[in-house]
């Protein structure tokens, strides 16, 4: 017998387990059933695609045994199995991403904790909230021997060779003193139906049936009454995704969700879809509530399963669908599809793409029937998804119309929100021009930029982009519609000859300061420039056309520095506003170390406006208090 210590994580989330945060302690039949299906999926696929499993006699179910007398209750089934090294690996770590940074995210808040605990998804650990000691017996598809992994959840578990007949796995609980009422067949029989009926595989059990006394011609009892016990399937095992649409009830499309995603929350919508003609597919595509513990992480897991008529092929393979629809949960199933797909050819079977560019169109239209039909519960979906499906203005070009269609504006006129078919209707149609400001800072902030004054002057309206994932796709999008994306910096309006030649005129007069600015500066800027767009403010700072905004700029710059590569930073321009008191009292000093600090600070100011950070505080507080004490 060999001992072996759980991960840190294991021992953690087991503790949770243990003390037992959950409400739904029934939940760990769910788990286990589910994993017990996920392990006949697998060898279902093995025996029907690989040479080396052919001979295996495979009959796929999933038994569950009660025994009142030794206090325990059996899930067992027939599928693919674990080795000693499989079983270290799978229920002595925790090999979810996330993991850690989920755990530090428990605050000791029962409640709450509960509540995050279901969205990452407890599975087989969740044993130990009704046994205090858990036996597994397993051997793997194609080998000799078995194993039995033993855990009474203290840290530590104990992996012994052992005797199986067949291929498959079979889980002993040793029911914790209180936990009794999971001895019973009804609370069993119910449990099942509630959160396993649809699972793909049939599940048995004994049940004790009540048999009648038999009689004889004149009525004298030849048999007393009694029981009988019979072995019965007591889930209906359709893969509900098979089953039209009008006769699944809404709480069996909760319940199988629950079963698939590993996630004890409810669904927030989904979508069933059978297609029919030249290829024929279903899929069941789930929104959860809460955005999984993984979605913005590298490594996230994916959350749809493919299978081929009802084989289960895949669920780990994230090019089923697009990243920016990552967060969706749900089952594609085609008949269409070669049973031996390998994943490169899965990558580019021309039928897995046209389910997948099928799949992708139909999603966007239904979240915009609900856009429509249910805006609570669009906001809902879009608080939690909306960054992710931003992505998509980037990644998925062909779609990038109806996913703008799908965004939701904050505009810099109003305090709501709004779409993008709304704003159009109110753009000059003659410019036919989409105004937009990018910063990765509070919306109020954004509002406030000087780089909006001209546009307030002329009553503009235009889109306040405050996500990092803004400043990262907007620059990217270029047109809807009839109409074009145009950055505030860059949007220019038409000026009377006699309103140019003023301009001119102003411009000349700062001619002097801009080149005392411009030496103060030095390589901190790549231009000092007069700009008449500035109304409130003295000063503003401007990317050109052609460089990356300051949040690309920093992320290119980590992402050179990982690779070893100096980029250069982009130099800004300073534009100064020659209607501003400041500038004007400035040009007309005669101070130069008051023009020196006074450009340092001006150019400092504009970087706090855009939310840059500054080079060097210090020497900013120093020369801005410089400043005040002329002033005093
Ligand atoms: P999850 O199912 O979310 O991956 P679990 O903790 O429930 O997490 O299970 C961990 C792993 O243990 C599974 O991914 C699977 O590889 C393995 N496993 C669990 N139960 C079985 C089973 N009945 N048969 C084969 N493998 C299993």
């Amino acid at each position: 017998m060999a001992k072996h210590q759980f991960q840190t994580e294991v021992n953690q989330l087991l503790h949770l387990m243990i003390h037992s945060l959950y409400s739904h302690k029934e939940i760990f039949l769910r788990e286990l059933v589910s994993n017990a299906s996920d392990a006949l999926d697998k060898l279902n696929m093995l025996v029907l695609t690989d040479e080396n499993y052919k001979n295996i006699d495979f009959v796929p179910r999933i038994d569950i045994a009660l025994d009142k007398e030794a206090n325990t209750i059996t899930v067992s089934d027939t599928g693919v199995g674990m080795n000693d090294e499989d079983l270290v690996a799978n229920l002595g770590t925790i090999a979810k991403s996330g993991t850690k940074a989920f755990l530090d995210s428990l605050s000791g808040d029962q409640q709450k904790d509960s509540q995050l605990i279901g969205q990452f998804g407890v599975g087989f650990y969740s044993s130990f909230m009704v046994a205090d000691k858990v036996e597994v017996t397993t051997r793997k598809a194609g080998e000799e021997k078995a194993y039995k992994w033993v855990s009474t959840g203290d840290g530590e578990y104990d992996i012994e060779e052992a005797e199986r007949d067949t291929q498959g796995t079979t889980i002993v609980l040793h029911l914790k003193e209180d936990e009794k009422e999971f001895l019973e067949t009804y609370t069993i029989e119910n449990i099942i139906k509630k959160y396993s009926n649809h699972i793909p595989f049939a599940i048995f059990m004994d049940k004790e049936h009540y048999v009648p006394a038999e009689k004889d011609d004149e009525g004298n009892e030849t048999k007393p009454a009694g029981t009988e016990i019979k072995n019965e399937q007591i889930n209906k095992a359709s893969a509900l995704w098979t089953i039209s649409k009008s006769e699944i009830k809404d709480e069996e499309y909760k319940d199988f969700y629950k079963s698939i995603s590993h996630d004890s929350g409810e669904p927030l919508a989904w979508m069933h879809n059978k297609a029919e003609g030249a290829i024929e597919y279903t899929t069941l595509f789930y929104i959860p509530s809460r955005a999984p513990m993984d979605l913005y992480r590298v490594d996230y897991q994916p959350g749809i399963k493919l299978y081929i008529n009802r084989v289960f092929i895949t669920d780990d393979e994230k090019e089923l669908m697009p990243t920016y629809l990552r967060f969706l949960r749900g089952v594609i199933d085609s008949a269409d599809l070669p049973l031996n797909v390998s994943r490169e050819i899965l990558q580019s079977n021309p039928v897995m793409s046209k389910i997948k560019n099928a799949s992708v169109k139909k999603v966007l239209s239904e979240l915009s029937k609900m856009r429509k039909k249910d805006a609570g519960k669009y906001a809902d979906f879009y608080k939690e998804f909306g960054n992710v499906l931003k992505e998509g203005l980037y990644s998925d070009h062909g779609n990038r119309e109806k996913i703008l269609e799908l965004l939701e504006f904050n505009t810099l006129n109003s305090e709501e929100t709004t779409s993008i078919e709304e704003f159009v209707t109110k753009v000059d149609e003659t410019k036919k021009e989409i105004y937009y400001i990018t910063g990765k800072m509070s919306l109020q902030m954004l509002k406030n930029s000087p780089q909006l004054e001209r546009f307030k002057a002329k009553g503009l309206d235009v889109l306040i982009l405050n996500e990092e994932i803004d400043t990262i796709v907007f620059p990217m999008v270029t047109e809807y519609k009839e109409y074009k994306f145009v950055n505030v910096a860059d949007a220019k309006f038409e000026e009377s000859e006699e309103e140019k030649k003023a301009d001119e005129e102003i411009a000349k007069e700062f001619d002097g300061l801009i080149k005392e600015i411009q030496d103060a500066l030095g390589e901190k800027v790549s231009k000092v420039e007069v700009t008449k767009d500035l109304t409130d403010s003295p000063v503003c700072l401007k990317v050109d056309k052609d460089d990356p905004n300051y949040q690309m700029a920093q992320m290119m710059a980590q992402m050179g520095g990982g690779m070893g590569m100096d980029i250069p930073p982009v130099k800004p321009i300073l534009q100064i506003n020659p209607k501003h008191e400041l500038l004007a009292k400035l040009k007309d000093s005669g101070d130069q170390n008051l023009i020196n600090d006074a450009a340092l600070v001006l150019l400092d100011q504009a970087k706090l406006f855009d939310g840059m950070e500054l080079d060097d505080t210090p020497e900013f507080i120093t020369r801005l208090n410089r400043i005040m004490v002329k002033a005093l």
